[in-house]
């Protein structure tokens, strides 16, 4: 790596990255290329000799973009966001820039330990447990994602059980969620070698706002009970993927205590919220939980990827996930002297993610990202209004964060319930590259989803999102 080349080649970069961030509400933010679209345009061999940077760019231009769904899009509402930022874009760059494997402590020991200070400072934003906190017993770690916290948590929670009832009682142990948990606990189950009848996901109904009812899992725990099998792991959810429904932490952590089973909180989306005051009571309960998680990547201007997971006790982590081969034997690990983030997570190698959270962090500062969250969860109030102010749209589920729920009615005796109704007018909406949203079935129910998330959405963009809206469910209705 040549610096002088270096210098030349990414500040021609960072101006092709300021450019499309400039031009770009000027794409479709969803991607109109058909499927196979790229291996039309590239060759199939690599260049034999080296190309420019230039013509490279050109072909990112022509080639890539339009295969590119813009996440960063103020146009964008799908999914929950990913959000990227000036200092979460730099600390990539530093990162990438190091280009360290950070595995053990001595591997680069400002990467672990740089981990432990901002995960501290993130537990203090959140108001957490101080036994979350890495002075105590337990401590945080970044993981790649969501799911990846949610495994190691499982792993963790398995082990512990089996080391008291014995190994050959895997085939006993029974996870519980509601079934509005995200896909990736089945998926931590299915790794973790938890039989798939044993894996419960508890009916959520509208009536209680899509949240796990306490009794609902006192019952399913005692009937499991009483046919000899042993509850270990409940997961919560605060800000479910389809609705951002809050399960009620206290209470089913308190169920969760008395069976003694790991209790679990995902809070990919929302956790970021959970930085305000006036959102920190979606937390109450986390006391009882044994590990956390929330997606820094998601809503806290901190570029993909960057999942944050807390634990009580990291001796439970460590015990399942820790190996200590020769070749990475080292004097201050040997000493028990500090954290190898190696024996709390699957890989080995861990990038310097740390680096773009204590930039956004110090960047930006609490206040200002306290602002940011309120900001959106007020468009996305807006919003709300919007459309319960137009008698064709109903709202389907109650607005919490910046999420909002809501189809266009199905005229009467329209057939399959508004499905086809609601799919074509998200089709139509997402086919016009104007906005990009995303949909759920609820109780049966087709179902828009609009989350508001992207750092550069306004007022504007939202207002613009519900005329679209308006108009192209205008247009189907006329032809029903
Ligand atoms: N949990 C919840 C509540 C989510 O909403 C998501 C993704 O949206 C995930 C987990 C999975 O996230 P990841 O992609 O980080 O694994």
């Amino acid at each position: 790596m040549d610096a002088e080349q270096l210098r030349e080649n990414a500040h021609k970069m960072v101006d092709f990255i300021a450019d499309y961030y400039k031009n770009l509400e000027d794409f479709p933010v969803l991607s109109q290329v058909k499927p196979g679209y790229l291996s039309e345009l590239l060759p199939d061999s690599a260049p034999r000799q080296p190309e420019s940077l230039q013509d490279i760019l050109d072909d990112v231009q022509q080639k890539i973009i339009p295969g590119v769904t813009h996440w960063q899009s103020p146009n964008y509402f799908a999914y929950y966001p990913s959000n990227s930022s000036i200092a979460g874009f730099l600390g990539e760059m530093l990162s990438a820039g190091f280009n360290i494997v950070g595995f053990s402590w001595i591997t680069s020991p400002a990467a672990t330990e740089l981990v432990v200070v901002v995960l501290d400072w993130v537990a203090k934003m959140l108001k957490l447990p101080n036994q979350f906190l890495s002075s105590g017993l337990g401590g945080g770690v970044i993981q790649g994602t969501a799911s990846e916290a949610v495994l190691v948590a499982l792993l963790a929670a398995r082990d512990k059980i089996l080391r008291r009832v014995g190994k050959e009682y895997l085939n006993k142990l029974i996870v519980y969620a509601s079934d509005q948990a995200h896909s990736a606990l089945q998926k931590a189950c299915q790794i973790a070698g938890i039989y798939s009848e044993n894996f419960r996901l508890l009916k959520a109904e509208q009536s209680s706002n899509y949240e796990l009812v306490p009794e609902v899992l006192s019952e399913a725990i005692s009937i499991d009970f009483s046919s000899g099998l042993i509850p270990f792991f409940l997961c919560a959810t605060v800000g479910t993927t389809s609705s951002a429904a809050v399960d009620p932490l206290c209470a089913l952590g308190k169920i969760a205590k008395a069976s003694d089973m790991w209790f679990h909180v995902d809070a990919a989306y929302a956790g970021s919220a959970c930085i305000c005051p006036e959102f920190r009571h979606h937390l109450d309960g986390v006391e009882e939980a044994d590990s956390f998680g929330m997606n820094a990547h998601k809503w806290l201007l901190t570029n993909f990827d960057c999942s944050l997971l807390w634990v009580k006790d990291r001796n439970a982590l460590i015990q399942s996930l820790s190996t200590n081969p020769e070749f990475l034997k080292n004097k201050a690990s040997q000493e028990n002297a500090v954290v190898d983030f190696k024996d709390w997570q699957i890989p080995l190698g861990r990038r310097f993610r740390s680096l773009k959270l204590w930039m956004v962090l110090r960047m930006y500062g609490q206040e200002n990202l306290q602002n940011y969250i309120r900001n959106h969860i007020n468009l996305a109030k807006q919003f709300e209004q919007l459309v319960k102010s137009d008698s064709r749209f109903e709202v389907m589920a109650p607005r919490t964060f910046s999420l909002v729920c809501f189809r266009l009615v199905p005229p009467p005796n329209h057939q399959d319930n508004g499905y086809k109704l609601n799919y074509s007018l998200m089709d139509a909406i997402n086919t016009s590259g104007k906005i990009f949203l995303s949909h759920t079935v609820l109780s049966g129910k087709f179902v828009l989803r609009l989350a508001v998330g992207a750092p550069l959405t306004e007022e504007k963009h939202v207002e613009a999102a519900w005329k679209v809206l308006q108009n192209h469910a205008t247009t189907l209705l006329g032809n029903i």
